[in-house]
């Protein structure tokens, strides 16, 4: 038996300060983690955890020391910017204890969940899916994985984005409604979490639009940063 064409490579994302790279499987999203953030869109900040996904290979890994660059996306006038720590699964497992949680954290990153907030405003109205609000080519910018070894209270790391120098969002993993173990634990009640998902877990307030030409820096205490250049 033959594949009918080549099989690319799996979508990666750079492990710092190594030459190896983390293999994509999934992608998950968390809706709705902060309770600002969920205010300013609208909600009580009260709610169950809710995921949606993107294809695993809309990540965009951008190095340290570079400015990356995404191009500005097709189909939209509002895009956003979402700074989010991302956790990176290492082994499989379903129904995991919040207790047992973070057994099944292989490390963390910077992410951007970059958001067509016109489409997907319009999907929330219409009853429709977000994929096309959230689950386009290179929404996930992401910096590269620090290894859960190398990594302490992640859990009360600073969260800050600025564009253009001037500062959007800023808060604390503190503040996660729903913890990265929490996360980890109701997620894997819906879907089997395998070695290779990402998981954004949401991000604080402070979202706004960004336009061609902007230079976004994201970034978590002890896990760098993330310049991108919309393009
Ligand atoms: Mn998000």
């Amino acid at each position: 038996m033959a594949y009918v064409f080549d099989v690319p490579l799996p979508a990666s994302v750079p492990v710092i300060g190594t030459d190896e790279v983390f293999p994509v499987h999934r992608i998950y999203c968390v809706g709705r983690n902060y309770a600002e953030h969920a205010k300013e869109m609208g909600h009580t900040g009260r709610e169950a955890p809710f995921f949606f996904m993107k294809p695993a290979d809309a990540v965009l890994p951008v190095l340290p020391g570079i400015v990356g660059e995404m191009p500005y996306p097709s189909m939209t006038a509002n895009l956003h910017h979402e700074v989010e720590l991302v956790v990176a699964i290492g082994k499989n497992g379903s129904n995991i204890a919040v207790a047992d949680a973070a057994q099944y954290v292989w490390g963390y990153a910077v992410g951007l969940d970059m958001t067509r907030r016109d489409l997907q405003q319009q999907a929330k109205e219409q009853g429709r899916p977000w994929c096309t609000g959230k689950g386009f080519d290179f929404s996930a910018p992401i910096a590269p994985i620090y290894p859960v070894t190398g990594i302490n209270d992640i859990e009360h790391a600073t969260i800050h984005l600025d564009v253009n120098g001037q500062q959007r969002q800023h808060s604390d993993i503190a503040q996660l409604i729903w913890s990265v173990s929490e996360v980890i634990a109701h997620l894997s009640q819906y879907f089997v979490l395998k070695a290779g998902d990402l998981i954004f877990t949401g991000t604080p307030a402070g979202v706004a639009a960004v336009v061609q030409g902007d230079v976004l820096t994201a970034g978590i205490t002890g896990l760098g940063e993330l310049k991108l250049k919309l393009i």
